[in-house]
């Protein structure tokens, strides 16, 4: 099993938002491989990189909302935001990732589209990382006030949140980049190069053909500049254990996927 570094160490600068400093605990690494009981002995089960993941990921819950900025409680664990155009499949694939219906659902809500939505992640009740839902962005028709005033509140975001350890643009493969996807990526090609996380999500893709998915996933690797590019159904349950893994890797920079075992008591 990994160790813990200083960087997964969860304590939360701050009192916002009325949010607990923790202790960590080492966290469980995957595959190792199963081992056989020894005389009615407890046997030891290998837990792949995914389920550990997706573990990980389904422990989310909703934390806090903030209607601006400058009102995010500042945490000193990762942080990891999901942007994207409306309707690209962002809430659908939040919470096919966190294994639960409603979690994303909660940024839908009237009065809240608008809002930064904080997820707490963490086992056994101890916060280690943060899911944040930044508010989607419209179509290729907003007004050019609009558009400027997201730029900057994006550019603020990327600039202030100390914490933020990567980024996953949610696209639909479909419609391609708008401009504020083309926006954000030349405000995060310098980040990262910076060493700051980045993944695409080529959403929806079992509304694509083969052939499709394969021009889809080379175009989106080229805008990527540095960044990785995973498709994803939410649907035909494609990508999710890639993103899952991915995810849980940023967040726990320190730990090498390489080795947990869950304890299983011997059959009576
Ligand atoms: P958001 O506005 O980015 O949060 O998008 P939603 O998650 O609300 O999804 C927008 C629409 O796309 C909804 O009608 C979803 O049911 C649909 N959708 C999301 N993910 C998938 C997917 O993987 N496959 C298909 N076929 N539809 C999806």
């Amino acid at each position: 099993m990994g160790t813990a570094s200083p960087t997964g160490t969860p304590s939360l600068c701050g009192t916002g938002g009325g949010i607990n400093r923790t202790m960590m605990k080492p966290h469980p690494t995957p595959n190792a491989p199963a081992q056989r009981p020894v005389g009615g002995a407890p046997a030891l089960k290998a837990k792949s990189a995914s389920d550990v993941a997706l573990g990980w990921l389904h422990t989310a819950r909703f934390l806090t909302t903030a209607p601006q900025l400058h009102f995010l409680p500042d945490l000193d664990i990762p942080e990891i935001a999901f942007v994207g155009r409306s309707n690209a499949g962002k809430s659908t694939c939040i919470n096919t990732l966190t294994q639960q219906k409603q979690l994303a659902f909660a940024s839908k809500k009237p009065g809240r589209t608008q809002h930064i939505n904080l997820f707490s992640l963490g086992k056994q009740g101890v916060m280690d990382a943060v899911l944040t839902d930044l508010p989607g962005y419209g179509y290729a028709a907003v007004p050019r006030q609009e558009k400027v005033r997201w730029q900057q509140v994006m550019a603020n975001y990327l600039v202030t949140r100390k914490n933020l350890r990567g980024i996953v643009l949610m696209c639909d493969p479909r419609l391609g980049l708008t401009e504020l996807d083309e926006i954000l990526l030349d405000l995060l090609r310098p980040r990262v190069q910076d060493g700051l996380k980045f993944l695409v999500v080529l959403t929806k893709a079992d509304k694509l053909t083969r052939s499709e998915a394969t021009k889809a996933l080379s175009i989106a690797q080229l805008q990527a500049g540095g960044g990785e590019v995973r498709l994803f159904s939410a649907t035909k349950r494609t990508g999710i254990d890639e993103v899952a893994t991915l995810l849980w890797a940023w967040a726990h920079p320190s730990i090498h996927a390489t080795a947990t075992v869950e304890v299983v008591p011997p059959a009576a």
